[in-house]
């Protein structure tokens, strides 16, 4: 597979910053011409994401979201996302549907699920103590 695109975006890991990585990855993948689908579902994946990260990654301190997206042959996309954080203690036990370290009015446990289900394939690397890496990739279809 051909490297034909990447950027990175860094930003720091508060709430109102989740919109613009959202907007900014899916402005991104615009040339690859998605179905408002395809946007859709990234879009959404990007969102659990960088939210994870703002919810878990640094209690009761600050640090930074990481996302590097990347195109290979003008039509597979990668996108990592990427904290320094507190890290996961158990990353299957953490992609299980339901399963959440916070209340459950406040979350569902749902957002590696819907990473799993919305894109082509999901993998969380995690060390305890030095943070987590979500890396996700789609294959945009070629539409005539
Ligand atoms: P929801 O996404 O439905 O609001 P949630 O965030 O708890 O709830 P998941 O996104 O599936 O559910 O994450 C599961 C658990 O994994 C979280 O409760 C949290 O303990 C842990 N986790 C997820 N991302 C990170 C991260 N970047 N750093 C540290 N822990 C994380
Ligand atoms: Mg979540």
């Amino acid at each position: 597979m051909k490297l034909t695109n990447h950027a990175k975006i860094e930003l720091p890991a508060i709430v109102g910053n989740e919109g613009f990585a959202r907007a900014a990855v899916a402005a991104f993948c615009t040339p690859l011409s998605p179905s408002l689908e395809e946007i859709n579902d990234i879009k959404t994946a990007v969102s659990e994401a960088v939210t994870n990260v703002i919810v878990h990654a640094y209690p009761g301190s600050s640090g930074m979201v990481h996302i590097e997206v990347a195109v290979y042959d003008d039509n597979v996309i990668t996108i990592t996302v990427t904290d320094d954080g507190v890290g996961l203690f158990d990353v299957a036990q953490a992609k299980k549907p339901f399963y959440t370290t916070k209340s459950a009015e406040e979350h569902s446990g749902m957002g590696f699920t819907i990473m799993e289900a919305f894109m082509d394939e999901l993998d969380v690397r995690s060390e305890q103590g030095r943070g987590t890496a979500v890396m996700m990739r789609k294959t945009i279809k070629q539409h005539a």
